[in-house]
């Protein structure tokens, strides 16, 4: 039996075409898909097309458009054994990040995809990647987790960030290994891949978007930090940090961070370095954020701690249940 995969366009790079008048790049008719990319029809699956009522440029992503998302997954859940959603690169790993806690008991593969070239460019990655990723969906091998397939390499969605926006493969993973190379044959790592959950899906909607990302960096002023406490509704910071996740060991910046942890603002601790893991035991500068009631992010990307927090936020009310959800493992995000 033929698998069955639906293809959701939202917008990005992918989707653009060259104006033959104008020159300029517009986004195509998705309904035309075929014609783009003939090859779409011999395929060994069946494909169905989804478009989003507008394309966006993914900048354009709102915590909305991934309820948008998760939502026509969870309608056509049932029709189809796996998805391939079609984003804009830019925001892509925040997109699959959020999926990846909103689908809980995902027993079916969703791949994010999307191109650095347009489709309608002669030079494209916008063909091979969207050929390749529906493959993946449609695969005997099953890989149900939310994933980003890009340049050969297929990504736990939430732990992979762009690192690129000039080279194809704009993607990287430096916590954790790829879950699949496609060379001249598809190789999965399997004992990578999530096992397939004995549990229905559960569609989590909501995100509390009262957070901040705030990166340390030599010479930010306490006195910032402070000003953080005037916005009264903000529940949340990723507190991006030095290497293994170090911080000034001053007394005034400790305090100003304590200030706001006792305002009832919940402070995740996150590297700035994409490979490694916060270890607030290690050195001074760390073990001050610990003793301050700072959360360690392990080795979580900014995009998978961010979207964590919002969707935690919003799930608990109080505080000790948000703290100790974030220290668990959710979706394959954080080693423990
Ligand atoms: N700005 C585009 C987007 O993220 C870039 C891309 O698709 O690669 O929508």
């Amino acid at each position: 039996m033929k698998k069955r995969v639906l293809i959701i366009y939202t917008g990005g790079t992918i989707g653009m075409i060259r104006d033959h008048k104008t020159k300029a790049l517009i986004p195509f008719n998705f309904r035309t898909i075929t014609d783009q990319i003939p090859e779409l029809k011999h395929l060994n699956c069946h494909i169905a097309f989804h478009a989003s009522q507008k394309a966006i440029d993914s900048s354009d992503v709102q915590p909305a458009f991934w309820e948008e998302l998760a939502s026509i997954i969870e309608k056509k859940y049932h029709q189809y054994d796996g998805f391939v959603i079609l984003h804009g690169t830019d925001t892509m790993a925040y997109t699959a990040s959020a999926l990846s806690y909103m689908l809980e008991n995902l027993g079916k593969p969703v791949i994010l995809t999307g191109s650095q070239l347009p489709l309608g460019v002669i030079r494209t990655d916008a063909k091979r990647n969207l050929i390749t990723a529906i493959e993946i969906a449609a695969s005997k091998k099953l890989v149900p987790e939310v994933c980003i397939y890009f340049n050969s390499q297929l990504f736990r969605g939430n732990r992979a960030e762009k690192f690129t926006s000039s080279k194809f493969d704009a993607f990287q993973s430096l916590n954790f290994p790829v879950l699949a190379e496609a060379g001249v044959e598809m190789v999965f790592d399997e004992r990578m891949i999530l096992p397939k959950p004995k549990k229905k899906l559960k569609v989590n909607y909501g995100f509390n978007e009262h957070v901040l990302v705030l990166k340390l960096f030599p010479g930010l002023s306490p006195a910032v930090i402070d000003a953080l406490s005037e916005i009264k509704s903000l529940r949340g910071i990723v507190l991006e940090t030095f290497g293994s996740g170090n911080a000034p060991s001053t007394k005034k910046f400790l305090d100003s961070i304590e200030r706001l942890i006792k305002n009832g603002i919940v402070v995740l601790n996150i590297s700035q370095c994409s490979g490694g893991m916060v270890n607030q035991n290690k050195y001074e500068t760390g073990i001050g954020l610990r003793d301050i009631g700072v959360i360690s992010g392990g080795d979580m990307t900014t995009e998978a701690a961010i979207t964590k927090m919002m969707f935690l936020l919003n799930r608990y009310s109080s505080r000790s249940d948000v703290k100790r959800e974030l220290k668990k493992d959710h979706a394959g995000e954080l080693s423990l």
